[in-house]
């Protein structure tokens, strides 16, 4: 079996962290790589004065960790520039929020070259490299034209928007061009892959073909869907588990019995969170018996802190839930409790399958994760309700949420009413069949799915 390359922005820790408290992608990707043996390539996450000409390399088994520390320049212009100020609020339709500089682009350029003239020398001609995000979109074109003749493959996390939206980025054509340097490009969802296959025709003047095949800039490649999936059957075991957990514990002890609505993301505005804070204050306008008997749980770890939409989005989310605290609470409930701050995988596990409700309302997502892990935390018994928004990509797959529209919050209200009183049959044959889904599609078929369709040429949809 060749081996694997894995590039990514981020790299998990050479040595795992304790159970629980890694992603199910850094799992699956450690997985694979354990498996056939290979490098995880990415960015150290450190920020140094400046520039190294080789990777920092860690070797453990069959696994080789090398990466890159970023100068203070590559860093703003690069990540917290192209990547998180243009590339990021673009892909998730925000172009209000969206930075337009020649200065981040040229950054972006800089960094994708570089970081491909660093992992050259550690690869081998039968290798399979596989890209990830929206970071690194340059990198197979950066690669080719170093001489580089291997497989390699893109998988896109975000969202890919719509034409008329692509293509208010100056550089769309830089970009869809370097793409089509890959062998295999995967998307999270058929919208994400139909926007990209409407770049190819109307703006590339290329051709799609049946099986996925793309023609465009001289290249021949495939395009598909591969939703990627969550560790389900590990998740779900964490969450059966958690009634011994402390933290469980003391939360099930505070609600008295009341119920518990959860919300669970990065404090970012592709997350709808000021729309769902006003949707569940209008659950309490229009259904008072809701009053003093429902907790609305919203945790979110800070992401992106030095980004100035992210300072925004916060003071504007702590104002919206103070206002609605300061209105309904009560000396012995407080309606909303909010908490600016992460939880082990392990422990969210526990929270979610406390929950009645999981409220999951992004703007736009690639696919939501959160959404899926709620779904596997459940109690077969006496499953919560998932409501979820029709714009992250999960909705393709959990048939049985509640499914709204995030910008229409007395719908959403309306739906959470739903949820608060659905009978447990509801709730279970519901639970049913969005758990056979993410059983199915987990993230290990997710990503075996991926590579055999990059090396075998296994069919895409
Ligand atoms: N997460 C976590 N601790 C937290 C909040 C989130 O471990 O306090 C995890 C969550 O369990 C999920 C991931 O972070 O696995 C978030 O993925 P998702 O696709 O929902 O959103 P993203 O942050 O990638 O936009």
């Amino acid at each position: 079996m060749s081996r694997l390359v894995v590039v990514s922005n981020r790299v998990a820790g050479a040595r795992p962290a304790k159970s629980g408290s890694e992603g199910g992608l850094a799992v699956a990707v450690r997985a694979a790589l354990r498996e056939r043996g290979g490098i995880w390539f990415g960015w150290s996450g450190k920020v140094l004065a400046r520039d190294y000409d080789v990777p920092n390399v860690a070797e453990v088994g069959r696994i080789t960790y090398a990466t890159v520390d970023l100068t203070q320049r590559d860093y703003d212009e690069y990540y917290k520039g192209f990547a998180n100020s243009t590339l990021w609020p673009l892909f998730h339709y925000r172009l209000d929020l969206t930075e337009f500089a020649h200065r981040t682009w040229a950054g972006y350029q800089r960094v994708n070259s570089l970081f491909a003239h660093r992992l050259h020398p550690l690869l081998r001609d039968t290798d399979v490299i596989w890209v990830h995000d929206y970071h690194f979109a340059l990198f197979a074109e950066r690669l080719r034209s170093a001489g580089c003749k291997q497989k390699m493959g893109f998988f896109l996390h975000i969202p890919w928007p719509a034409l008329q939206v692509f293509t208010a980025l100056p550089m769309h054509r830089d970009i869809v061009k370097a793409l089509c340097a890959f062998d295999l490009i995967g998307f999270q969802t058929k919208e994400d892959l139909s926007c990209f296959q409407d770049y190819i025709r109307r703006e590339a003047g290329g051709e799609v073909g049946r099986n996925g095949t793309i023609k465009a800039f001289g290249r021949v490649l495939r395009a598909g869907t591969f939703p990627i999936g969550i560790d389900t059957e590990d998740f779900a075991k964490m969450a059966a588990e958690s009634g011994e957990s402390k933290q469980v514990h003391r939360l099930k002890q505070s609600l008295q019995a009341r119920d518990l609505i959860i919300g669970v993301d990065r404090l970012d505005y592709s997350k709808g969170l000021i729309n769902r804070v006003e949707a569940f204050e209008q659950l309490l306008t229009s259904y008072p018996e809701n009053r003093g008997k429902v907790v609305f749980l919203q945790i979110n770890p800070p992401s992106r802190s030095d980004v100035a939409d992210y300072i925004e989005i916060r003071r504007d989310l702590e104002a919206t839930a103070g206002r609605v605290n300061g209105t309904f609470a009560e000396y012995d409930w407080v309606p909303i409790r909010y908490l600016n701050k992460s939880f082990s995988r392990r422990v969210l596990a526990g929270f979610f399958r406390s929950s009645r409700v999981g409220l999951v309302t992004p703007l736009r997502d690639g696919m939501n994760l959160v959404a899926k892990e709620f779904v596997a935390a459940q109690s077969s018994k006496d499953p919560g309700v998932l409501v979820l928004s029709r714009f992250a990509g999960a909705a393709r797959e959990l048939d049985g949420a509640l499914v709204v529209n995030p910008y229409d919050v007395e719908g959403v209200a309306e739906r959470l009413q739903e949820a608060l009183t659905m009978p447990l049959k509801a709730r279970r044959e519901r639970w049913r069949s969005m758990y056979r889904a993410i059983v199915e599609n987990d993230v290990t078929a997710w990503r075996e799915n991926f590579l055999l369709a990059l090396q075998r040429g296994s069919r895409v949809h």
